[in-house]
């Protein structure tokens, strides 16, 4: 089975990071054997939803509420919750 090479965002890695179970939150949770730490990837962000999650950040950022940022893209506010709470890890990481 081919697998898309994962980078540690620690270390930069390539070839020692391996899957390590998931997280609460459901994001992927990968194991550097290099530097011994543990780091997630969000595996929506590729595609369709990863477009979703982008506009929402975006608008996030422009000082968007929750309801407009659902209004806007017409997805229901359990949605517009998840990628909030979603790219809220992800600054968290860096
Ligand atoms: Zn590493």
């Amino acid at each position: 089975m081919k697998s898309r090479l994962i980078i540690c965002h620690h270390c930069s890695e390539r070839n020692c990071v391996r899957r390590h179970g998931k997280a609460r939150s459901g994001l992927q949770r990968y194991f550097c054997s290099n530097c011994k730490r543990t780091f997630q990837i969000n595996y929506i962000y590729q595609g369709h939803e990863g477009k979703i999650l982008r506009q929402v950040e975006s608008m996030y950022d422009e000082g968007k509420t929750r309801a407009e940022i659902c209004r806007n893209l017409g997805v229901n506010p359990v949605v517009v919750d998840r990628y909030l709470y979603l790219i809220s890890m992800e600054s968290d990481a860096y």
